[in-house]
């Protein structure tokens, strides 16, 4: 059983059952392999790829102390800045830009001798919930190639999943971490803002947008935020913290679990059920059940898509054509110039943002809507505050859906709708765990979500790592590429 984590990954290299190399190939090929249909990927770094692992085989052959990501091939999604390697945002806006610097996470990856496989397919600049609105075509579901991947960042679940890669790297404005993992069957943990660095991570929305670990277990995504949670003296809202791989003892004995029944309304009756048998066996392993209320809940989505929107306007208010990405060929004058390159550069979901944000910033409508949205945020940082005065952390499901079926099965607005469990724990700045927790009658993944309190990621990890462990594993998915196998 899951054979192919990290630390098994780890192992079968250090008993020089593989070696790096031999295991980057095999991973590239496979990668090389799947990707038409999947669309995991929107690059693949096999030069970048090789060269890590060459030097990786030679730390190993040197002997010392190392981390158990040396040499360990990840996927990287196309949002994060990579020198020299094309980042595209999977928008045509971006479609030939080659960064000039590396994203903090990549950097510190790199130090550890992680193996960059590829960048990872996503919706165009983060904005999405299915893959559907990348300019690529949307990634797929490897559990059923029928159904999305999930979104913004299906392309790194979509790889890990399908065992193109041990883990991923993605980031969440809204749900984007966790929502795929939960469609993929896979753990996501949305960290702390701050916690890890944004720098050289392409913004959507500033205030919201946070790196963090795609993996197949509790175990992985504690080791790779191990190594990413860092202080950064470049990126201004980086508080950085402790590594949590210590605190997963698997003991949930007097954890206060709450259990707002706001996120239980309308649910699919197996969604429904899967939660609620995972809150019975914590219940059962000595945690506490706390019944709470978060009576905001239905404005998060509102003030979530107002802020969200807002601050994209803004960001995206550089691509103009004249200093990088994209530029139309036909204008008369500069103002031609910059709404041609933009309306072409841009996908129909990256307009309908601008378009929304510009207008919610406006003169007339500013307090109708950004300030409410505003003071909506500071009243659900108070309810979360509230909440957790009486618990330690939250379980609700992670998404009311299970993996869509392609081909836009639903409206922009009511895709929006399936972001409702998310949103709220960005628009707070709190760390979140999406695990898997059982499947759907159709034999799709569904997934819980944990919420802590700010810097509570160990609470977390620890706990979905003790349900693993209740459940011997068996939710979790398990692509195990023969090699290592
Ligand atoms: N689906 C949400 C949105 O479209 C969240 C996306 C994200 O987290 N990047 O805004």
């Amino acid at each position: 059983m899951n054979l192919n984590g990290i630390r098994e990954t780890s192992g079968a290299l250090r008993s020089g059952k593989i070696s790096c190399v031999e295991l980057a190939r095999a991973y590239l090929d496979a990668a090389e392999r799947r990707n038409a249909e999947l669309r995991a990927f929107v690059s693949l770094t096999e030069e970048t790829a090789l060269a890590q692992a060459a030097a990786a085989d030679e730390r190993l052959r040197g002997g010392g102390e190392s981390s158990e990501l040396l040499g360990v091939p990840f996927v990287l999604k196309d949002n994060i800045s990579t020198a020299g390697l094309r980042t595209t945002c999977a928008s045509r806006m971006l479609e030939n830009y080659v960064p000039i610097y590396d994203a903090a996470v990549w950097e510190l990856l790199r130090a550890e001798g992680a193996v960059l496989i590829g960048k990872g397919n996503m919706d165009e600049f983060a904005m999405g919930s299915t893959n559907e609105t990348s300019y690529f075509g949307g990634a797929r579901n490897p559990r059923d190639t029928s159904r999305v991947a999930g979104g913004s960042s299906g392309g790194v679940a979509a790889a890990v999943a399908a065992g193109l890669a041990v883990y991923g790297i993605g980031s969440d404005t809204g749900g984007s971490i966790r929502q795929p993992a939960s469609f993929c069957g896979l753990v996501g943990l949305k960290p702390t803002y701050g916690a890890v660095s944004r720098r050289g991570l392409i913004a959507y929305a500033s205030s919201l947008d946070q790196i963090g670990p795609i993996t197949r277990s509790a175990r992985d995504a504690a080791a790779v935020f191990d190594a990413i949670c860092r202080r950064d003296g470049l990126d201004m809202t980086s508080r950085g913290r402790e590594g949590v791989s210590g605190s997963l003892t698997g003991g949930v004995k007097g954890l206060r679990i709450g259990i707002a029944r706001e996120f239980f309304e309308n649910l699919p009756p197996d969604i429904d059920g899967a939660v609620k048998k995972a809150a019975g066996l914590f219940e059962d392993a000595g945690a506490e059940l706390v019944e709470v209320s978060f009576p905001l809940l239905k404005y998060s989505l509102p003030a979530y898509y107002i802020l969200a929107c807002a601050e994209a306007s803004s960001n995206l208010g550089r691509y103009d054509g004249l200093r990088y990405g994209y530029r139309t060929e036909e204008y008369s004058d500069l103002d031609e110039f910059i709404r041609r390159t933009r309306s072409e550069g841009f996908g129909a979901e990256v307009r309908r943002r601008i378009l929304l944000g510009t207008y919610v910033l406006s003169a007339g409508y500013y307090d109708a809507y950004y300030n409410k949205a505003q003071k909506l945020r500071a009243a659900i940082k108070n309810e979360f505050a509230e909440i957790f005065t009486r618990c330690d952390c939250l379980l609700t499901p992670t998404v009311p859906v299970t993996a869509l079926p392609s081909g836009g099965a639903l409206s922009p607005v009511e895709t929006y709708q399936t972001d409702i469990c998310t949103v709220p724990v960005n628009i707070v700045g709190a760390p979140a765990v999406s695990a898997p927790c059982g499947f759907d009658t159709d034999g799709l993944p569904i997934g819980m979500q944990l919420i802590g309190d700010a810097f509570r990621e160990d609470i977390l990890l620890n706990a979905a790592f003790a349900f693993e462990e209740m459940t011997e594993r068996k939710y979790l998915t398990d692509a195990a590429l023969e090699v290592i196998a």
